[in-house]
Formats: structure tokens, sequence, C-alpha cells
């Protein structure tokens, strides 16, 4: 005689294996890349259920996935080999074009119908350029670069926005989904690259403006916590100002408040900036600030912040006495 509570434990059951069939079903996932943005999001594919086929140039980055028991293998093209949906997260175009069309790269081995999804920050023309060489094999490729810094990634909150055909757009959701809460399409491929650009410049201009703004401030003898509060009620208030303040003791939990480590690096800003400078020469479009901000993050790396997050932009202006 069956209990009364069979009806339900046999419904879990049902659920429970469908969920493990499920999850075991799942096909593999490629990923190249996987320093501070690419580790949190190759975990989040995990944490879906997705197997993964991962390289990374530098082998240590794929050891915690090894313990783990995920595929490392030892190029880009072995990943393409094993893997038909592929997600490379690099620093620049120079990496990216050497993943793709590298001579052990991911096209040498790419099969028909395969997805790559670039989410590096790289130049739109390349990723048009890489997009043709993908489609000659007749594969697809879209770029999808993120907002959110290393917080989003890790809590699987990054903002992807994406170029590419439209119809694969669904395709793409699907995956970038588990690593991102805002996934929007922006049009054909670069297009994503292109909303990345501008987003970047005008962060880096708010930054250094808040940056100004608070070392201005403290000069002048205001207290730099009350500052910021009134900064953040008033018409001044950016993301710079009130969730990434760059004054040390202003906030917690920011790269201020940990000497500038971690967060998002000052050489890969002034890439950023670099790509905003390339973009605005090609489409003769004025960046009077942009190619201002440009200048300070690269004067920055060369005098030894370029592996300080992007906000000791403060440090550096402290730093500067002027007469
Ligand atoms: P990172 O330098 O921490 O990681 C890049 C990884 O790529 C490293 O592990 C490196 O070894 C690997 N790599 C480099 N060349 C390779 C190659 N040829 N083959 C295989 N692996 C290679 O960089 P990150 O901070 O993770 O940033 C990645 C991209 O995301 C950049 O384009 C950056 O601009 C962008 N981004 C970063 C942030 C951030 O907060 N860090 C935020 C948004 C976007």
């Amino acid at each position: 005689m069956l209990s009364p509570g069979f009806p339900s434990v046999a419904l879990w059951v049902l659920v429970l294996s469908y969920m493990v069939m499920s999850v075991a079903s799942k096909t593999p996932i490629g990923f190249i890349g996987l320093g501070n943005m690419g580790n949190p999001m190759a975990k989040n594919l995990m944490k879906h259920g997705y197997p993964l086929i991962i390289y990374d140039v530098f082998p240590d980055a794929c050891k915690e996935f090894q313990e783990q028991g995920e595929q490392v293998v030892s190029s880009p093209a072995d990943v393409a080999e094993k893997a038909d949906r592929i997600i490379t997260m690099l620093p620049t175009s120079i990496n990216a074009i050497e993943v793709y069309s590298g001579v052990n790269g991911i096209l040498k081995k790419v099969k028909k119908g395969s997805l790559l999804i670039d989410s590096s920050t790289i130049d739109p023309t390349v990723s048009k350029e890489l997009a043709k060489e993908v489609e000659k094999m007749g594969a697809v490729f879209m770029d999808a670069p993120v907002s959110g810094g290393v917080g989003a990634a890790r809590s699987g909150n990054l903002t992807f926005m994406v170029g590419g055909i439209e119809e694969e757009f669904a395709a793409a959701q699907q995956l970038l989904g588990c690593m991102g809460s805002n996934v929007l399409y922006c049009g054909g491929v670069g297009t994503g690259q292109a909303a990345k650009i501008c987003n970047n410049m005008l962060l880096a201009i708010s930054m250094i403006g808040t940056a100004e703004a608070m070392n201005l401030g403290i000069r002048l003898g205001l207290d730099p916590k009350l500052l910021a509060k009134i900064l953040n009620m008033s018409s001044g208030r950016c993301w710079s100002s009130d969730t990434y303040n760059p004054v040390p003791g202003v906030m917690d939990g920011v790269p201020s408040a940990n000497n500038y480590q971690g967060g998002f690096g000052t050489t890969l800003m002034a890439k950023d900036l670099g790509l905003a400078q390339d973009s605005a020469t090609n489409t003769k479009s004025p960046i009077f600030l942009g190619s201002l901000a440009h200048q300070i993050y690269r004067i920055m790396c060369a005098k030894g912040y370029s592996k300080k997050d992007f906000s000791s932009v403060f440090q550096f202006l402290r730093e500067e006495e002027t007469f």
C-alpha cells in the first residue's frame, strides 16, 4: 500500500532525475582566456551545468578548473575541435587575432555551424575582420563585450553588448544569460564593441572628473566623506562618485579601499581609450575630453600605475603638485 506522501515523493524523484539528465546532457562550451573576468564567467557556466573545454596561454589560469574535472587542452584549435560553442575573453585585439587566426588558432579546426562569441574589448574593425574569416569557415562570430567588472562577473550580473547576425542572437543570449543579467542586441558585428568603447570613454572622463573634484575639495579643507555625500545628493553625482569612489576611506569594498588592487587595470582603461581614439579618427568625431583622458591614462601607465585599478587616477593627481 502506498503511503499518502507517495505522489509528492515520486514527483520529486522525477523532477530531480530530469534535472540530473538535463545537466548531464548539456554539450561542452569552449572557454579561452581565464583571467580576472574569464575565471568567474567560466565558473558561472559550470554552475549552470555546462562542462567546459578550456585553454589559456598561462597554464596556471587553468589549474583550478582542471582540479574540478574540466578538460584543459593545449591550443585554441583543440578547443574548436571539441566544442561548437566557444567564448573568448582576452586582453587586446592582438591576442584575439592570435587566438582566432594564429597558427594554432580556432579557425584551424572550427566546425561548420559553430558559434564563436568574443567578449574581449577590442577594436570593432578587428571584430568585423574576424567575423568575415569565421563566416568563410561556415561558422558564426558575434562580439559581446561586457560591462560590470570583476564583482558583476562573480555574481553573474554582467551587461553584455552583442553585435552580430540577429537570427543568432537567441543562441548567444542563452549562454550569455548564465553570466549576465542584461544581454542587449546592438546590431551588426562590431556594434557591441562600439557601445562598450563609448561607455568606457565616458567612464574614464567621469572618473577623472570625480578624482579632480574630490582632490580640490580636500585641498580646500573639506572632509572627503562629507564631500562625497554632498556630490551624491547633487548634480555632480555619477557611478564614479557613488559606487566606485576613488578616494581611500570614503567607501568600503572598492579598489580605493585596498590600495587600488584588483578591479579594472589602468592599462586596460588606456587600451579602451586608444580604441575610442582610433574610432573617433575613423569616424571624424570630436572627442576632446576622451583624447585628454587617453593621454592621462597613458602617462599613468608610464609612471607606474599600470597594474593599479583605474580609480588610482586620484592618487596620481594627489602626487601632482601644481603652482
Ligand atoms: P586578464 O589579463 O586578467 O585576463 C586575460 C586572460 O587571457 C589571461 O589569463 C591571459 O593569460 C589570457 N590570454 C592572453 N593571451 C592569450 C592567448 N593568446 N591565448 C589564450 N589566452 C590568452 O584580463 P581581464 O581583466 O579578464 O579582461 C579581459 C577583457 O575584458 C579585456 O578586453 C578587458 O578590457 C575586458 N574587461 C575587463 C573588465 C575588468 O574589470 N577587468 C571589465 C570589463 C571588460
